[in-house]
């Protein structure tokens, strides 16, 4: 093989889109067993209806994934998979699961993957999904290992030697988490690309919309199921707290809504280049370069904070110490400090005849 495969890795959550509805509903659907009444295809096109009008996907998705099916169809792009935090539930045992009514089994990750393959107009679209293997108490953000890209390529050519200088990987949560950790093969650094998180509040009555868009289209009608009644209202209302948080964490992180079109036009030229020097493995190592400094500064303000808390310790006690002595007090303490240090000296002298 003269030059590595070409291939796209995309995380989900904050990167391709803000998913949260789709796990509350996902949970409703699972809990309450009315996602066994429910018809695949019927309710996974109402969620993708909802989620373009709703932007549940970062702006330009669909053009950004349109363009990446184009170039694989051009021979330009080999691969696409997504490697996401998200637990694929389908594999957990005793979990709640949505088990539609044809028997199909999902999961939120699944049901991702086939609206990738809608927006990009391909039912082959993604390669390969890699999800969070699941572990009890395994925590994303301090255990769980680094996202090993060379995993990746491995699942796709089994008998190559890994090269990831033509993969690119982008996550929203580049800056943070992979930089602390070291990267799992250790040659994956420039295939990480950040992307800014994107975050999206919905309508305060969203949740209803799509789920009401949902039941209806499958002629059901929670009338006759009151535990589902009380259980949707649980979890709508959760999803309503989640959703206020979210409109906060939106305000903090302004959307671009035009980086996908510039993102599309630059991994074009990227995977269509030989060499490395262009605008992608730049502003890889653009973003590091600017990465790297917050992360010694987060260190630096911990170590200061330490300092600072170390130093008000020793000055509180030393006030005290000083409100309490008088002069003679203090000669006292000083004659005791002196005996104290000959004692030690005395102490080590002996030690050293041993
Ligand atoms: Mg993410």
């Amino acid at each position: 093989m003269d030059s590595a495969p070409n291939i796209l890795i995309m995380d989900n959550d904050e990167t391709t889109g803000s998913y949260y509805v789709l796990f509350f509903i996902y949970d409703f659907l699972a809990k309450s067993g009315i996602g066994n009444e429910l018809d695949s295809l019927i309710t996974i096109n109402q969620f993708y209806k909802y989620f373009k009008e709703f932007n549940v996907f970062r702006p330009n998705l669909e053009y950004f994934l349109k363009t990446m099916n184009q170039m694989k169809t051009d021979g330009i792009l080999d691969k696409v998979c997504i490697y996401t935090n998200q637990l694929d539930v389908r594999y957990i045992d005793n979990y709640s699961k949505w088990i539609a009514s044809d028997g199909k089994v999902w999961s939120p990750p699944e049901i991702l993957r086939i609206m990738y393959n809608k927006l990009a107009h391909n039912k082959k679209f993604i390669d390969g999904m890699f999800t969070r293997p699941f572990m009890p108490s395994n925590n994303v953000y301090n255990n769980y290992p680094v996202k090993d890209l060379a995993k990746a390529f491995r699942h796709f050519y089994p008998n190559q030697p890994v090269r990831l200088d033509k993969t690119i990987f982008i996550d929203d949560r580049y800056q943070e988490h992979y930089i602390i950790n070291t990267s799992n093969s250790g040659t994956d650094k420039l295939s990480r690309y950040p992307m800014p998180p994107y975050y999206k509040s919905l309508p305060e009555n969203a949740f209803d919309i799509i789920l009401n868009a949902i039941l209806k289209r499958n002629n059901i009608s929670l009338e006759k199921y009151p535990d589902a009644v009380k259980l949707r209202q649980k979890i709508q209302q959760e999803w309503s707290e989640k959703n206020k948080e979210i409109k906060q964490l939106e305000l903090d992180n302004p959307i671009k809504s035009d980086l996908l079109n510039t993102l599309a036009k630059d991994f074009k030229q990227f995977y269509l280049s030989k060499g490395l020097t262009n605008n992608i493995t730049k502003n890889i190592k653009n973003a590091r370069a600017k990465a790297e400094p917050n992360v010694n500064q987060r260190i630096r303000e911990k170590r200061l904070r330490n300092s600072i808390t170390k130093s008000i310790t020793k000055r509180n006690r030393g006030e005290q110490e000083q409100n309490k002595t008088n002069k003679g007090e203090q000669r006292e303490k000083r004659e005791q400090r002196e005996q104290r240090e000959r004692n030690q000296i005395k102490r080590r002298t002996t030690k050293r005849r041993y």
